[in-house]
């Protein structure tokens, strides 16, 4: 008998004849024997709805409430899939994160699974039960609900599997797997058949919203087998989905670059005539660290006569607060510069591939076909598998469509 955890996203519980779809497939898995433990996230669009009417309130609600609002969709889709599975004669048990004890820190709207309480799940499977738990929520030591920041339920589902010690964790979603881009901006895109960790890793953290990040770090953590799938199918046909593997591909034809990851949400600031001194990137940016806003890219320019700009991108939603982080650093004297000014009108479009490591000229194969195109790269970084570019946001889909054709990403390797 083997124990499975399966994740169902918004899209896959977005609509009661979904749910009962959902519940044919748990059911499926069920009836071969398996012990089923299924984590749901809310419906398509509810948590964006709720965070909305918070917002109608205050521009800055306080995120204790956020966490109280937002927790309820997922609570709704929980009982539903239960009676949905008891109707069709089936023992179905539901429970929120605070239930299980889904323990987590105290970081609102973004917190970190710390523990997780097995017992009362085991209980029931072992009792027959198909266990339903709430995505994307948990409890803090203080019984305060909590929630583990968007696209979260990928997080709880793979931490559950890890507790459990499952034997797959199965990510079910409105796409058939892991695409070498997203499918909606490039109808070409071809799917995985796996794809290591470590990609899967750089891909998520560049924006392929496909898997939550901190999903794919818990699963490397503690080597939990995971698989993205569809949920729309038929769930007898028994499609492969993508699996995510822990071996270095060692196959002479691995492709050099996996994929391409892009991401709209970035915003970049830049500092002008400052003057380079030893220090001056720590009076910049530790305050902005300080302020808790994740910096990403950063350029320094060669000086000139003892001044020099730097630029660098946050998260677009942090945009105004890391602005007015540094009128008041500057304001304050801890450092000179003419000018502080930004936009949100970038985006960030990433390569991805462990492939890059023993192949050169991937930057500069990049680098032409954007130029062929005529588009701008403002930011470049690089890391062992992969690299990034900074571009005007109305180029992405281009940029990313290009990639996608140099990098032969549509054809088999
Ligand atoms: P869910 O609601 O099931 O969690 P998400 O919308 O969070 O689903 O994630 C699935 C979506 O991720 C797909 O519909 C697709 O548009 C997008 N996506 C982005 N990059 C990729 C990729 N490389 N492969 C597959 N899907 C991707
Ligand atoms: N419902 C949450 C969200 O929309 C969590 C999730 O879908 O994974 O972000
Ligand atoms: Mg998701």
């Amino acid at each position: 008998m083997a124990l499975i955890v399966q994740k169902y996203g918004g899209s896959s519980v977005g609509t009661i004849d979904r749910i009962k779809n959902v519940a044919r497939r748990v059911a499926h898995h069920y009836k071969q024997g398996n012990q089923v433990v299924v984590v749901v996230s809310a419906m398509q669009g509810e948590t964006n709805r709720l965070l909305g009417l918070a917002k109608e309130l205050t521009s800055t609600p306080d995120p204790r409430e956020l966490d109280v609002i937002a927790s309820t969709g997922e609570q709704v889709t929980i009982g539903l899939l239960s009676i949905a599975l008891q109707t069709m004669g089936f023992r179905a048990k539901s429970y929120t994160g605070g239930q299980v004890r889904v323990l987590t820190d105290s970081a609102f709207t973004k917190s970190r699974i710390l523990e997780i309480d097995c017992d009362r799940i085991l209980t029931d499977l072992n009792q027959g039960s198909i266990v339903v738990v709430a995505g994307f929520q948990g409890v803090d030591g203080g019984g305060n609900i909590t929630t583990l920041g968007r696209g979260g339920s990928d997080t709880s589902a793979v931490a559950l599997a890890a507790a459990l010690k499952a034997d797959e964790c199965q990510i079910y979603t409105d796409v058939d797997g892991v695409y070498t881009t997203d499918p909606r901006i490039v109808p070409d895109a071809r799917r995985l058949d796996t794809v290591t960790f470590e990609e899967m890793l750089e891909m998520a953290s560049l924006g392929s919203k496909v898997l939550q990040i901190r999903s794919v770090e818990f699963a490397g953590k503690y080597k939990v087998k995971l698989r993205v799938l569809s949920s729309l199918d038929d769930p007898e046909s028994n499609e492969p989905g993508t699996l995510i593997t822990f071996e270095e591909n060692t196959n002479m034809e691995q492709a050099i670059i996996s994929g391409i990851a892009f991401t709209r949400d970035e915003a970049q600031i830049s500092l002008m005539d400052i003057e380079d001194r030893p220090g001056i990137a720590y009076a910049l940016l530790g305050p902005v660290a300080e302020a808790n806003i994740d910096v990403d890219m950063i350029v320094q320019n060669v000086s000139e006569s003892g001044k020099t700009h730097l630029s660098f991108t946050v998260n677009d939603t942090e945009y105004e607060k890391a602005i007015a982080v540094l009128k008041r650093e500057r304001d304050a004297g801890r450092f000179t510069a003419r000018d502080i000014k930004g936009t949100k009108n970038v985006c960030k479009v990433s390569v991805v591939g462990i492939g890059m490591r023993s192949h050169a000229g991937v930057a500069s194969k990049m680098f032409s076909a954007l130029a062929k195109e005529n588009i701008n790269i403002q930011v470049i970084t690089t890391s062992e598998i992969k690299i990034s570019v900074l571009i005007e946001e109305k180029y992405l889909e281009l940029a990313v469509r290009v990639l996608h054709k140099a990098f032969e990403l549509d054809k088999a390797p």
